[in-house]
């Protein structure tokens, strides 16, 4: 029996939306718009659909107005507090969630996302703490496809694509045999990043690109021990890009593309249950086993562990079912 299945902590679940600008390819016709910064209205089927979110950016966020609303400088104090906390990017394919986590170009100050500014205020309170406490920072980056998890550090590739999840009661739940990069500065984390993206899944079928089809996971475990009293802490800092939402729908696909829509399917819907079920005092069972994903962030949801949810969307016409679902997803969440 898991140690944690009778535990159930529930927890508060933060939801942020995040409005792409219409691309030149984009039918004109935009179907979404702001009443105010906590509400987001879309016009479909005949039918205004208003949601609230704990904030709304619209097209002309900056990465910094995004980084700032996300509050991730609190979750970066809470990880130096010895606390887990996890961001994901929900949304179809091409509404913003890699521009949104790692940015245009992850080494520019204005262009760069949520992740690289985690790790400038990571180093910067490291740099601000008491001589006595000694820092190691580590990250790892893995993708989920077909419900595989596949080290994306592993530059040799000499371990195997499917990574297993194993559990002790010291380090918790953990991916067994990970790469796990030693970083001593912010460059050499946005490196690792880099190396990591290199690896994603690229098996080019039909229209889609790799990386819409796989959640990626980049994971910053920040250790700290204090050479006076010997105390120790660990915590960490989570950050998903999610498989596009649009892929779990497509029913009528064949072969290993229906087999993908499959998982990314059981895979989000498993995410929603557990945000959900951390959201909501009555229920007394959070299924984390449901899916790789969920399993292997148990750690990082629920119990004191903050989860922010970033649903990114399109305000074009033509995406606009699509657009309703994310909300909806986003919608459930809170
Ligand atoms: P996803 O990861 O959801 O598939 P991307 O982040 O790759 O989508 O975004 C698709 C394209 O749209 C990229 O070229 C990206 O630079 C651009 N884009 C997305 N969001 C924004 C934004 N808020 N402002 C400017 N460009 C954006
Ligand atoms: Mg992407």
């Amino acid at each position: 029996h898991a140690p944690h299945s009778n535990k159930v902590n529930h927890a508060s679940v933060s939801v942020y939306c995040r409005i792409r600008p219409l691309s030149s390819r984009d039918d004109d016709r935009k179907v979404v718009s702001t009443p105010d910064t906590k509400t987001v209205s879309l016009a479909h089927g005949g039918e205004h659909h208003t949601f609230a979110f704990d904030r709304i950016f619209d097209s002309k966020a900056t990465q910094q107005d995004v980084f700032e609303g996300v509050r991730v400088s609190r979750c970066v104090c809470d990880v130096l507090g010895g606390y887990n906390a996890t961001i994901f990017a929900y949304g179809q394919t091409a509404s913003g969630k890699t521009h949104t986590m790692e940015g245009g170009n992850i080494f520019h100050p204005l262009k760069s996302g949520v992740i690289p500014r985690a790790a400038t205020a990571l180093f910067r309170a490291c740099s601000h703490a008491p001589a006595y406490i000694e820092f190691a920072i580590k990250v790892s980056f893995v993708e989920i496809y077909m419900e595989r998890i596949r080290d994306l550090l592993d530059t040799f590739g000499r371990k195997r694509g499917n990574l297993r999840i194993r559990e002790n009661p010291n380090s918790g739940v953990y991916v067994a045999g990970c790469t796990e990069t030693f970083v001593t500065n912010e460059n050499e984390l946005l490196i690792c990043m880099t190396d990591g993206r290199k690896s994603r899944a690229t098996a080019a079928t039909g229209m889609n690109e790799g990386s819409s089809r796989s959640h990626s996971v980049f994971c910053i475990t920040v250790q700290q021990r204090n050479t006076e009293t010997e105390a120790k802490r660990v915590g960490k800092l989570v950050f998903v890009d999610l498989a596009g939402s649009e892929m779990a729908r497509k029913s009528q696909a064949v072969g290993l593309q229906l087999e993908e829509a499959k998982n990314i399917n059981r895979s989000l819907s498993a995410l929603g249950q557990v945000i959900n079920a951390l959201t909501d005092e009555k229920k007394v069972h959070i299924p984390y086993r449901d899916s790789k994903l969920t399993r292997m962030l148990q750690d990082s949801l629920g119990g004191n562990a903050k989860t922010g949810l970033i649903v990114t969307i399109s305000a074009s016409a033509e995406n606009a079912s699509e657009t309703l679902s994310t909300l909806k997803f986003g919608q459930r969440a809170k």
